[in-house]
């Protein structure tokens, strides 16, 4: 057994029977991906539109492929005919950006909105409020071509998991409240993308049902 198989069975050991696993796999070759295919792993993120059409073309087409980094509304295009989850919805304008080129091929695409929690500052993403707000005016038949199928969310790189959980208990409740009330009537709303190597069992225990895992597979990045 490969150290790649051997890190993929371990963690999909540790995780419950719901809980969906992504191999993030940026920044790391070709062979690298093949090797985890290999070892059964079917679903990968990446987060750089021109690293990820390089590697969807050259690797199997059964692929699941998963985008988790920030997009630009420019490249929205590039990966909307086969993307499988964009993890990284962070404005309305990217929403409509990806429902315009997603009419325009006749595909729906699952999304994700990403809602920032972190003590960190960052450019991105949607607070808790303002995810809540868009979503109360939101109407899915405006926007046909994408499913908002649930949130994503970081947590503070801190080696407090006090803290650490305190925050994914923040995304959990958010996406439950959400659940049960503007985005109740859509079946598909139903992901809590949050955890990554350092933190997934924390959120596991938080209620995560997709975890984002790169390091804790392949080993660190070559940057
Ligand atoms: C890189 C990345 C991950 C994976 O991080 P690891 O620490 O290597 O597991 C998860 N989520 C997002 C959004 C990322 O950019």
């Amino acid at each position: 057994m490969t150290f790649i198989a051997q890190r993929l069975s371990e963690i999909r050991r540790s995780l419950p029977d719901n809980v969906k696993l992504v191999a993030v796999s940026k920044y790391h070759p070709l062979e690298t991906l093949q090797e985890a295919y290999d070892a059964g792993q079917r679903c990968f993120g990446e987060s750089r539109v021109q690293e990820l059409q390089v590697k969807h073309d050259f690797l199997p087409k059964d692929i699941e492929w998963h985008f988790i980094g920030h997009l630009q509304t420019n490249k929205v295009r590039y990966i909307v005919p086969y993307v499988s989850l964009i993890h990284s919805v962070d404005s309305e304008r990217l929403l409509q950006v990806i429902e315009k080129q997603a009419a325009r091929i006749e595909r729906t695409v699952d999304c994700l909105l990403e809602v920032h929690v972190a003590r960190e500052d960052s450019k991105y993403g949607f607070t808790p409020e303002e995810c809540s707000d868009f979503l109360s005016r939101y109407a899915p038949e405006e926007c046909p071509h994408v499913r908002i199928c649930g949130i994503m969310g970081m947590a503070s790189h801190t080696d407090d998991d006090v803290q650490v959980a305190a925050e994914f208990a923040t995304l959990k409740e958010l996406f439950d409240r959400l659940r049960a009330g503007s985005m109740g009537a859509c079946a598909y709303f139903s992901v809590l993308s949050m955890g990554m190597s350092h933190d997934y069992r924390i959120a596991v225990g938080q209620g995560s049902t997709l975890v984002r895992i790169g390091t804790d597979i392949f080993g660190e990045r070559q940057v």
